[in-house]
């Protein structure tokens, strides 16, 4: 047996990167929440089973969380996105809000952008109560002389005008984590992600700079002020928020929510409640997969003084979380408050 300060091969032998997860020693207040302290709206979640169905085994899940609204971006459109309102309507009807997505296949053609603002409002008069666009728009998206669509693209302009008439708002997810346009190698925090999902690496000419992307969406936001934008994912900016805020300073008409970024939030807790408190009237909750046993990081960083707690996905974060004890007031407005005054087709009722 080695003696003190001798360690023996088995202990010396080098280990990879995920299979080192020592287990924490630290002995503090732990408040693992599975249940929101208050009613909650989802801003940002996906579902494709809303079509059919009594809905009875999802519901049961939202009421385990205390989520009274899920919004399904995943609406589609067309024939498609009214079987789910249609069907959301006989089963649960004040549970769900759909909105619509646009059909991008053809952009170019002659006729195009009246085509998509037309589908856009009949999808509203079949019960869509937004907008969202994939990151597929300026990523992947190709006019018909096989070009890159910009976000800001003027031949969208359009569409985005529509939202604002119509009073719905546009969630939007542009681009994605800076760090998988960068290098691979040691220094980036998204190695273990873009390891295990090599499909997720980017570079300059893959198929831009993130920066142009990114670029081109604040122009489009600057250019409709009359529509109502939920950037998501905090813009990518949740680990810069000063960069943030400057944003929000200088776009007044665009919201943020948190789906996907809780862990940025959670390494920086003073930082992240300074931001809550000065933004509290544009920030939405969103969580964005739905794997609800998931959902109480997100509680415990809003609601909890908690420290050193795990975060449930390594390559997202191989730090741990700390909670920024935000106050009621600020807490009603993130879970429920602002996406009413966004929504209002939501029914108030349900958090009274
Ligand atoms: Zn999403």
């Amino acid at each position: 047996m080695p003696y003190a300060g001798i360690l023996c091969a088995q202990e010396r032998s080098s280990m990879g990167f995920e299979e080192y997860e020592p287990k924490s020693t630290l002995v503090v207040p732990e408040h693992k929440l599975t249940k929101a302290k208050f009613p909650f709206i989802d801003i940002h979640n996906h579902q494709n089973g809303l079509g059919s169905g009594d809905l009875r085994g999802i519901l049961k899940d939202m009421d385990a969380l205390n989520m009274k609204v899920m919004i399904n971006l995943s609406g589609g459109n067309g024939a498609g996105l009214k079987r789910q309102t249609d069907n959301v309507k006989a089963n649960a009807p004040k549970r769900f809000i759909i909105f619509a997505n646009i059909s991008f296949g053809g952009i170019g053609e002659p006729g195009w952008t009246e085509k998509a603002v037309k589908q856009l409002e009949e999808d509203v008069r079949n019960g869509a109560n937004g907008l969202k666009i994939f990151k597929s728009l300026g990523l992947s998206v190709k006019d018909n002389t096989g070009k890159r669509v910009a976000v800001d693209d003027p031949r969208l302009d359009a569409i985005w005008d529509k939202a604002g008439a119509l009073k719905i708002p546009v969630l939007i997810h542009a681009a994605d984590p800076k760090p998988f346009w960068d290098p691979v190698d040691k220094d980036n925090e998204r190695w273990l992600e873009i390891v295990t999902h090599p499909g997720r690496k980017r570079g300059p000419d893959n198929p831009v700079p993130w920066e142009t992307i990114i670029e081109e969406e604040h122009r489009m936001f600057k250019k409709h002020p009359g529509t109502k934008f939920i950037n998501a994912h905090f813009g990518w900016y949740a680990n810069d928020l000063g960069k943030l805020g400057k944003l929000m300073d200088e776009i007044p008409h665009m919201y943020v929510e948190f789906g996907a970024v809780i862990a940025e939030l959670g390494r920086q807790p003073k930082a992240a409640r300074q931001f809550f408190e000065k933004y509290q009237d544009r920030i939405l909750f969103g969580k964005d997969s739905w794997e609800p046993e998931e959902y109480t990081t997100y509680f415990r960083v809003l609601e909890t003084a908690d420290e050193y707690f795990p975060y449930h996905k390594k390559y997202h974060a191989f730090w741990r979380m700390y909670g920024m004890n935000l106050p009621d007031d600020i807490l009603k407005k993130v879970y429920y408050k602002n996406a009413l005054k966004l929504i209002p087709a939501i029914d108030k009722s349900l958090f009274e």
